[in-house]
């Protein structure tokens, strides 16, 4: 099918693929987990028997294999029409998503300094796909593109100029495509457009972060230089006092010590000492497990002084808006952060709150909040499918 369009997305040991036709319906996807580990396995969703790959499969091998089998299934037939990428650091070069050549692989390469764990692997899997597609285009869709409209205000951190001018070190903001969609379905539920939608977008999932969108537009957003920065998260700490680094010093930690701390073993699992996961824990704490609820409340506090924060970038505010799986899936933790907002006059309706969301999107407040309350299931491959269509059509 010379229409369909591939997404791709490649994490450090696993990767996604997604189908798209020409109508953006999502007809296959497929995931690769333990990439490089000798227990590689890939499965192609709905279908519990995995698909063959080399022992330690790399990325490419892993995309060889499932790009095999969507063909030997019949669902890709013929070349696809484009290919998507998502590229998670686009740094100051990347203000909208583009098509790749080769001096954009090497832009990529060069902003890999910013996001190590990411970059030189989404580059892996662009690679790859264009030696398997050398004739189609390739779309490379950016996490950091959506927040290029932040002002400086709001992205400079108070540090010396030098640190900026010289190194890059600002606030650039990350889960842009996933924000950028709030805005666009936001708008449409609320009967609006995007250019005169304003919302606050809460993207809660392993990664957390939340971002204010005037008139469409991204304005302020929690994560930073990094997507350590802002809200609590899975393993992530979130905001920490920056003097931590040197008291941890004094303690004989290393930097290197700290990031791991603060990347891995942080955020919800570091406070409850038993998961990451947000169910596990609701369960744990409703078996009276006291830093399962400890965590929860942190993480419920944090956000909601978030919320409170993001509305110094709005003049009007149309909707909060909950996506992530966390966002989508949890009545309980919608409600425990809206319980820190009456003084904006937020409020749930129970009864919505407790039966929305669940794969559906739709409103949650009740009639007298003052603001609008939104759960929205969240389709970044959707997205990155449109960009990479836009731009092999251009
Ligand atoms: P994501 O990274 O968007 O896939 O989100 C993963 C997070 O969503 C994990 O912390 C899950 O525990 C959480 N999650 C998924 N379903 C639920 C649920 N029903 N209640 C609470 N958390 C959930």
């Amino acid at each position: 099918m010379e229409e369909s369009i591939l997404v791709v997305n490649c994490g450090s040991s696993s990767l996604k693929l997604a189908l798209f036709d020409q109508k953006n319906r999502k007809i296959a996807s497929a995931l690769a987990e333990k990439l490089n580990n000798s227990d590689a396995f890939a499965r192609i969703s709905g279908d519990d028997n995995p698909v063959e790959l080399p022992a330690g499969a790399s990325h490419e091998q892993a995309l060889q294999a499932l790009v095999n089998e969507f063909r030997n299934r019949q669902l890709l037939t013929g070349t696809p029409k484009a290919i998507g990428h998502r590229v998670v650091h686009g740094g100051e070069t990347f203000r909208e998503a583009v098509l790749v050549d080769d001096a954009t692989e090497q832009a990529i390469e060069a902003c890999a300094e910013l996001a190590p764990l990411h970059n030189p692997v989404n580059l892996a899997g662009i690679r790859a796909m264009r030696a398997l597609f050398p004739d189609r285009p390739h779309a490379a869709v950016f996490d950091t593109a959506y927040h290029h409209t932040l002002p400086e205000r709001a992205y400079r951190y108070a540090l010396p100029e030098h640190c900026y001018t010289q190194w890059g070190i600002r606030r650039y903001g990350f889960h842009g495509t996933s924000h950028y969609f709030m805005a666009r379905e936001a708008a449409r539920l609320l009967g609006k457009t995007p250019a005169t939608t304003s919302i606050i977008s809460a993207h809660l999932g392993n990664g957390c972060s939340i971002t204010a969108i005037r008139d469409g537009l991204s304005v302020d957003t929690s994560m930073g230089l990094t997507p350590l920065e802002g809200l609590v998260m899975g393993t992530r700490s979130g905001d920490v006092d920056p003097g931590l680094f040197d008291y941890l010093a004094t303690r004989g930690v290393s930097a290197t010590e700290a990031h791991r701390m603060l990347n891995n073993d942080s955020g919800l699992l570091g406070l409850s000492g038993q998961t990451n996961d947000m169910r596990s824990l609701c369960e744990l704490a409703d078996h009276g497990h006291e830093p399962s609820q400890l965590a929860i409340d942190v993480f419920c506090f944090r956000l909601a002084r978030y919320v409170g924060a993001m509305t110094a970038s709005l003049a009007q505010l149309d909707a909060l808006v909950f996506t992530g799986g966390i966002g989508e899936n949890s009545p309980r933790i919608r409600q425990e952060t809206v319980k820190h907002l009456g003084l904006l006059g937020i409020e749930l309706d129970t009864g919505l709150n407790r039966d929305h969301g669940r794969m559906s999107d739709g409103f949650v407040s009740s009639p007298d909040s003052r603001f609008p309350v939104l759960v929205i299931p969240t389709n970044e491959e959707l997205v990155i499918a449109q960009e990479a269509e836009r731009l092999a059509s251009a």
